[in-house]
């Protein structure tokens, strides 16, 4: 279902929790969600879509993977850069590592590792950002 992008900076400066098994429903969300913005966005944390879990979502150039409790286990290479939000207006300097290594659940909950760089590194270490209310 596509649902509403919240753009409140009070809600959205608020912690996730932990997701779980029950909120595979909100990984779909996401999906058509993403897709419906897919001209402005390239990836999405729950928070945005008005639900305080870990869970987001990154477009990988032909595919978009939803990772549930996404957690960065190594990064190497910090550098400054620019980036926008869709829930922002405008863009804003921060600093992402270059390479990370992410884990993950995925839809049927089996744990996943993935190892990243460049743009794709640089929408997950956004989106983790959202989930600990950190937003830029
Ligand atoms: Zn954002």
């Amino acid at each position: 279902m596509v649902k509403q992008i919240v753009r409140d900076v009070f809600f959205l400066g608020q912690k996730s929790e932990p997701a779980t098994r029950d909120d595979l429903q909100v990984g779909r969300d996401l999906k058509d969600t993403l897709n419906a913005n897919r001209d402005r966005c390239v990836g999405m944390a729950a928070n945005m879509i008005g639900v305080k879990k870990n869970i987001i979502i990154v477009n990988m150039g032909v595919i978009d993977i939803v990772m549930f409790n996404p957690v960065l286990v190594w990064k190497r290479g910090l550098y400054e850069t620019e980036e926008g939000c869709l829930s922002l207006d405008g863009v804003r300097k921060t600093k992402r590592y270059q390479e990370i290594e992410v884990e993950y659940f995925d839809f049927n909950w089996k744990k996943q590792k993935m190892k990243l760089k460049d743009w794709p590194a640089q929408i997950v270490q956004h989106e983790i950002d959202h989930l600990s209310g950190r937003v830029i």
